[in-house]
């Protein structure tokens, strides 16, 4: 987790207490609640970490703006509750079709707030904003609650809406992990109060004006922004929220999970990985290079990534010379040209957090192939790609996330070996099996503790299927079905025929 942003002194520039200007955009840097742009006299400081200059001074929430947005949530749940899940369905159309009229916008800002590359804002992570509130809206209308007749009796499901959901999320990839659980939240019936992520917070307030423009009732959205300590934890802790959708680290996934558990709140926890990348010898060399290159994608701020290579022993030091000369080619620079592909961290503490992992790893035996600490002709937050191999069994480096643009490699003999060294961490994101062998590719990955196992591919997905995190990357699945059975509460209604009352029939079988 990076630092916690500084207090807000500065006032220079386009700055103002409510409004300021990003990339030509103009940002409310206040709350929204209840269809209102709120004030707090508290603010913090929003650094870009292109150039670590001061781009807002953003509206720094706690208690009294965590009531505040749960009353107006709560306040709105039931005109939203009832609204006819066809009139919903439209509604979240219309915001991703002004997701995708500001899409040059939201990417600009989003740019400039985290870091991570425009083009892959433009090209993939804003559309899959847009796509996230049309497929919930789709899937909503396709739900089907018909059972089987048992008994003679009919039996159906339905996803009632359940109420206030708090969705917290980390800077990322922030608009797109955040609405990946807004849209379903909503979709059912629930509304929403998001805690942006105090690292990257404007494009939720864009998605604030979105969704009023899209016609979204007042109080069935709100954003109050702030620090994770304060805003988030007064959320989490409130006794009148219905669903925490937590996106971050294992850390803050076990506070919010021990606070969330005072009322009983379900939590659904999508959190980090240290994921198995698998080669075999019998791979499509390129395509496997190519995708092992991409690990380092988004400065390896990813929590898919697949950070520890497993290479199969005949095929090794020639994947490590290729992987070394590919690594080489990567272009690093500001985040903004189309040129670059790899932009900065996210913020200075976080780049001597890597760079502690780093020196650690080298002070435990681990060889340093290439990389290895800041380029030093780039300064700011860019970090080499950096690639240890010989890492000593059970240490840190292999075990722990770093987040940061740092992989590993190790040899395997067979596949009892790769599958073994795959599961050798505590987490269970995901993990990607490269081999022209499809038998075999079933085998190691029915051996995989994994929510998603990519065989030949990666970071492609239908939105219908189950996402999640086993062991410590999470708790729950979300996507299609999934989705709506964490955000709405299921109720299976069970109606005898009219002929007589079967409930008084003693003992039979399927009694529950
Ligand atoms: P983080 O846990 O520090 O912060 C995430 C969010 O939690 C932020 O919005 C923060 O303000 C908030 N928060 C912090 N303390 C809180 C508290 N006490 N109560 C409530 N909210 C609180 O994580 P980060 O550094 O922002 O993000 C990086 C982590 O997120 C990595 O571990 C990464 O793997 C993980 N991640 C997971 C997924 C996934 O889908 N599984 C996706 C992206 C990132």
């Amino acid at each position: 987790m990076p630092e916690r942003p500084a207090a807000a002194g500065h006032r220079g520039g386009a700055i103002t207490s409510e409004r300021t200007v990003v990339e030509e955009v103009a940002v409310s840097t206040d709350h929204w609640i209840g269809g209102e742009r709120v004030a707090s006299t508290d603010r913090f400081e929003d650094v870009s970490p292109i150039d670590e200059e001061v781009i807002a001074d953003v509206a720094r929430g706690g208690a009294a703006e965590a009531r505040a947005a749960v009353a107006a949530a709560r306040d709105a749940f039931e005109g939203w509750g009832t609204t006819a899940p066809k009139e919903r369905a439209e509604i979240l159309h219309r915001i991703a079709d002004g997701v995708e009229a500001r899409l040059a916008e939201l990417a600009a800002v989003e740019t400039r707030d985290n870091g991570s590359l425009l083009r892959s804002h433009v090209r993939s992570v804003i559309p899959r904003v847009a796509r996230n509130f049309r497929f919930f809206a789709d899937r909503l209308l396709a739900l089907d609650g018909s059972a089987d007749a048992y008994d003679g009796n009919t039996e159906h499901v339905t996803w009632d809406p359940a109420g206030v959901t708090v969705v917290i999320s980390p800077w990322n990839a922030p608009l797109m992990l955040a609405t990946w659980r807004i849209a379903p939240a909503l979709a059912a019936g629930n509304t929403v109060i998001q805690k942006p992520p105090e690292w990257a917070p404007l494009t939720a307030s864009l998605l604030a004006d979105i969704a009023r423009s899209a016609g979204l009732p007042d109080g069935v959205f709100n954003v109050v922004q702030g620090i994770g300590e304060e805003a988030g934890a007064a959320l989490t802790s409130d006794a009148g929220v219905a669903r925490i959708a937590f996106t971050g680290s294992v850390d803050t996934g076990r506070l919010v999970a021990r606070t969330a558990a005072e009322h009983l709140t379900p939590v659904s926890l999508e959190l980090g990985g240290k994921s198995p990348f698998l080669i075999f010898a019998d791979a499509d060399p390129d395509a496997a290079l190519r995708q092992a290159i991409n690990q380092f994608d988004n400065a390896g701020q990813v929590c898919l990534a697949g950070t520890r290579l497993l290479i199969e022993g005949s095929i090794y030091d020639d994947f490590i010379d290729r992987f070394t000369d590919a690594a080489h080619a990567i272009r690093q620079g500001d985040p903004r040209e189309e040129t670059t592909d790899l932009g900065p961290l996210i913020t200075r503490a976080h780049l001597e957090r890597v760079e502690g992992f780093v020196e650690r790893a080298k002070a435990d035996g681990a060889r340093l192939v290439f990389g290895g600490g800041v380029a030093p002709e780039l300064g700011g937050l860019h970090h080499r790609p950096t690639l240890f191999v010989d890492a000593p069994a059970g240490s840190e480096i292999l075990t722990e996330e770093v987040f940061g643009p740092v992989l590993t490699a190790q040899p395997f003999a067979d596949e009892d070996e790769a599958v073994a060294l795959a599961n050798a961490t505590d987490f269970g994101l995901a993990a990607t099996v490269y081999t022209s062998d499809l038998a075999r590719a079933q085998r190691v990955s029915e051996q995989l503790v994994a929510g998603t196992v990519w065989v030949n591919c990666f970071f492609v997905r239908d939105l219908n299927a189950p996402f999640g995190g086993s062991k410590n990357s999470g708790i729950g699945r979300e996507g299609g079905v999934w989705s709506f059975d964490f955000y709405a509460d299921v109720k299976n209604t069970v109606v005898a025929p009219l002929t007589h009352d079967r409930s008084t029939e003693g003992e039979q079988e399927g009694r529950t």
